[in-house]
């Protein structure tokens, strides 16, 4: 491990410790990463829901080529084709209005956050009801918009006009609201919060609450959207549409890139001078983001990411049966969460020693999240070093325990 100890070393001596990497990542190729020593993983974490059609897809490595050696950016001073042609496309996949572009999730959902604050503005409503266990961001307002205290601790005094209801129980939505309220921000699957899913009856309800008190329903799609849970967006799976909603994430394939998509009563609410951003949809990112979504139609891979994340869920609900510590396999497409009853670090650490990149979340829930065209036989290498891994991480306690039993 001589080239990955030499990067750990700079890393330690000039890089702020915001993360605790182990591994050092040179290459990739589809659902393939090497490390700086020459070690082969399989990537079921995709840069956390990013690298949604596999890692340097050639249509997308072209696309940034080709558009590097045209214009890479003016500003927003001026019009951009591939902004309008992706502004376009982003609204014709469900909302219907119009697009505005920044380089982040946390960007997309500040612009989210004043675009409500805009449009309350003139009747004194600001306050947004967002949901225990979230996670929008690490900008300040972002955090705060976070229910997770871990999220905010250091940071005060936190920016206000945020509240905080339980997620899945609409009751407690309801009680938040009053006259300051201008809406409510939700994740249709948690994912940082251990890839729990929002019933249909919450969606449902926050979009009825939403209608009879006057409110804007805002999806926080930045994990969830651009087909991972077998839906363009993940809202979609309970059948409402909220007003507007925020991507980033999968929508460059890795080139930085985040959007707010409102419905047409949201299009209009900036005008010149109210929100803006220097690098926001540039001609590049905008190239890249087009080619991802040109590789998940044409490779029709939100239909993909429905059949085969739905059938890689039951086949690892095995484990629930087989294994004393896993309790529950959960998500929706390709968004995966295995819960354990204990810390989900140590098996995570052991599947990365194995050949398989997977995320703990929440503690206690080992998160997949693989590319969404990820191969049919990478689905079945992945299961065989997860069940090779469980029964090795539950072989002591369990031998130990036959060995009591047999006494
Ligand atoms: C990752 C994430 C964000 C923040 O995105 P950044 O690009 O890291 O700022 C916000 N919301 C959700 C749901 C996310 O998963």
């Amino acid at each position: 491990m001589k080239k990955t100890e030499d990067i750990a070393a700079r890393y330690s001596r000039f890089v702020m410790p915001t993360y605790a990497q182990r591994l050092a990542l040179v290459k990739g190729k589809g659902t393939r990463v090497w490390d700086a020593d020459g070690m082969v993983y399989l990537d079921f974490v995709a840069g956390i829901s990013v690298v949604n059609v596999g890692h340097c897809h050639p249509r997308v490595v072209a696309a940034i080529q080709r558009q590097a050696g045209e214009l890479m950016h003016a500003s927003n001073l001026y019009y951009n084709d591939n902004q309008a042609k992706l502004a376009e496309r982003l609204s014709r996949l469900g909302l219907e209005g119009k697009c505005f572009f920044g380089n982040s999730g946390a960007e997309a959902n500040e612009g989210l956050i004043k675009l409500a604050r805009l449009w309350g503005h003139e009747t004194g409503k600001y306050e947004i009801i967002t949901m225990t266990n979230s996670f929008h961001g690490r900008t300040l307002a972002t955090a705060a918009a976070t229910g997770q205290i871990k999220v905010q601790k250091g940071f005060a005094p936190m920016p206000e006009g945020f509240c905080y209801a339980e997620y899945n129980n609409l009751e407690s939505v309801a009680m938040q609201v009053n006259e300051h309220t201008v809406g409510v921000l939700v994740e249709a699957v948690q994912g940082e919060g251990g890839v729990v899913l929002a019933s249909d009856a919450f969606m449902k309800g926050i979009r009825a609450l939403c209608d009879e008190k006057g409110l804007l329903m805002l999806c926080d799609e930045i994990q969830g959207g651009m087909g991972r849970t077998g839906n363009w967006f993940a809202y979609q799976r309970s059948g409402v549409q909220p007003d507007a909603c925020s991507l980033a994430k999968g929508l460059g394939n890795g080139f930085p890139i985040g959007a707010v998509v409102s419905t047409p009563k949201l299009a209009d609410v900036f005008q010149p001078g109210t929100h803006a951003s220097t690098f926001g949809g540039s001609p590049l990112a905008c190239a890249a983001s087009l080619a991802t979504l040109d590789v998940i139609e044409e490779e029709g891979l939100v239909r993909r990411a429905g059949e085969v994340g739905n059938a890689f869920r039951a086949r690892l609900a095995e484990f629930v049966d087989k294994y004393e510590h896993v309790k529950e396999v959960r998500g929706a497409g390709l968004m995966i969460g295995m819960v354990l009853d204990q810390e989900a670090k140590p098996l995570t650490q052991m599947l990365s020693e194995m050949g398989l990149l997977t995320l703990a979340t929440a503690s206690n829930v080992v998160r997949m999240l693989p590319p969404l065209n990820v191969k049919d036989s990478e689905l079945n290498e992945a299961f065989d070093i997860l069940d090779e891994a469980l029964d090795m991480w539950h072989g002591g306690g369990d031998a130990a325990e036959e060995g009591e039993a047999s006494k």
